[in-house]
């Protein structure tokens, strides 16, 4: 669609969305712009209902930048837990909160500028403070349902959250930017849903264009009636997991960035629609929500260490996201009982009484597989399916970032993977695999004391490898 078409198509776009929905706001609950802040970094991936029963009590607790700054680390990690990923979640408030206090009083500032140099606020955080906050039309928040569809509508082609918001914010008329972003969230949500877009219900059905919907005829399965309750509600500015969970949103804003290249590719579509396909006809592990943790734990700018996988645990409960991870309370595979050998001789750590490893994803340890999902009981069932062209892409990013990063390639499989990284500028440590078949090769490889060392001459703070107790 030209420009100039869509410039043409958006005044109506706008006006039917209006009157669907005249009350479109954001559901988290706050009173200062402080408030919806820490609100908006707690919302990722998470609902805004939990946000909303976690910070009732937090706000009262505390009550300004400084005393966020100054919370102990662990009493707020503890009341940020049910919101998830809570350690990174606590450090961000906290980092964020400290220059609040450092830079402007402890204010929440009133400009792009001066809230993405905030540590950990991106675009889309500070559009939404400053939109609902402040009502100051910074730019247009740009969540998954504001970007998918508006690419649907023939708004934009483009795929990173940063372009479609240029995009618009250049055919929008700026009194428009505030409203726009609430009533495509809902439209997204109820109506032009991810996965069965209801174009025979759809408002919009004579002015869009329909990209990328793969059954394009209005009256398609998607068609039920939309919720009747939809004109009433809020949306949720889409932080959380309850879209497809193969969507691109269900990763970090950083990941979303880093890797937005690879969503708009075919191959990462059809990979989307096999897993789907998969998921329909067969038990697949791990479970939808739990595809991404490995970028969940450890978002882009964040991770210090990538430790490279094969394939996902196909056994019943094991797989949870995190390569050589197992869920807690389900009994440490070989490899990982190798590893906790190496371990302990390495280091001298106790052998911890689980397999969960992700006290060390949320230290920067990106534990990642190079296929995503498998079939139950069906070792490799989705290899070449397209994950490792996306996991590739994941490690091409990490290579191409500025800050090192400590690769560790174990077994010939990781190792392939090395051709990915310019060792010039990282450090790639390699080392038999920990798998029962060449345990006698990796025992004795040292490779967390060699990580450590790494990471102190990079300056940067060693991992605790040692796992608690659980
Ligand atoms: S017609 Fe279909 S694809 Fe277009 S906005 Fe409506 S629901 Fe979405």
């Amino acid at each position: 669609m030209a420009g100039s078409k869509r410039s043409e198509v958006l005044p109506e776009v706008l006006r039917r969305l209006r009157e669907a929905h005249p009350d479109a706001r954001y559901e988290l609950d706050w009173e200062t712009p402080l408030q919806l802040l820490v609100a908006t970094i707690l919302a990722a991936q998470c609902t805004d209902e939990r946000v909303n029963a976690v910070t009732r009590p937090l706000f009262r607790k505390y009550r300004d930048a400084r005393s966020f700054a100054d919370a102990d680390p662990a009493e707020l990690e503890e009341a940020v837990r049910p919101t998830g990923f809570y350690k990174n979640k606590a450090r961000a408030i906290r980092d964020a909160c400290r220059a609040l206090v450092d830079r402007h009083g402890g204010d929440v500032p009133t400009s792009m500028d001066e809230m993405t140099r905030l540590p950990g606020v991106a675009r889309k955080t500070a559009n939404v403070v400053l939109n609902a906050a402040y009502g100051i039309p910074s730019g247009v928040v740009v969540d998954t349902h504001v970007a998918r569809v508006s690419r649907r509508l023939g708004l934009t082609a483009e795929a990173k959250p940063e372009r479609i918001e240029a995009e618009l914010i250049r055919i929008l008329d700026v009194s428009d930017w505030i409203a726009f972003g609430p009533a495509m969230v809902l439209h997204g949500r109820y109506t032009c849903t991810a996965r069965a877009p209801r174009c025979g219900q759809c408002i919009l059905k004579d002015v869009c264009e329909r990209i990328g919907v793969e059954d394009a005829s209005v009256g398609g399965p998607g068609d039920e009636p939309a919720r009747p309750a939809a004109r009433a509600r809020r949306p949720r500015i889409n932080h959380t997991p309850e879209g497809d969970p193969m969507s691109p949103d269900q990763l970090p804003e950083s990941w979303q960035s880093a890797l937005s290249d690879e969503f708009a590719k075919p191959y990462f579509r059809q990979l989307q629609g096999f897993v789907a396909k998969e998921r329909a006809e067969h038990q697949v592990f791990p479970p939808e929500a739990d595809v991404f943790n490995a970028y969940k734990l450890a978002p882009f700018d964040r991770v210090k260490v990538l430790l490279i996988g094969q394939d996902p645990y196909h056994d019943d409960n094991q797989a949870h996201g995190l390569c050589f991870s197992v869920r807690s309370g389900i009994k440490p595979p070989p490899s990982l009982v190798n590893m906790f050998k190496e371990l302990k001789a390495d280091l001298g750590c106790k052998v911890p009484n689980n397999g969960h490893l992700v006290p060390w994803a949320e230290q920067g340890v990106m534990l990642l597989n190079a296929v995503l999902t498998v079939r139950a009981h069906e070792p490799n069932s989705h290899k070449d399916r397209g994950w490792e062209t996306f996991t590739d892409a994941t490690i091409r990013a990490l290579n191409d970032r500025d800050d090192p990063v400590v690769f560790m390639l174990w077994g010939a499989y990781a190792q392939k993977k090395g051709k990915l990284v310019d060792p010039a500028r990282h450090t790639v440590l390699t080392a038999a695999h920990p798998s029962p078949l060449s345990a006698k090769k990796f025992f004795g490889s040292r490779p967390f004391s060699a990580v450590n060392a790494a990471l102190e001459a990079m300056g940067k703070e060693p991992i605790d490898w040692q796992l608690p107790d659980i």
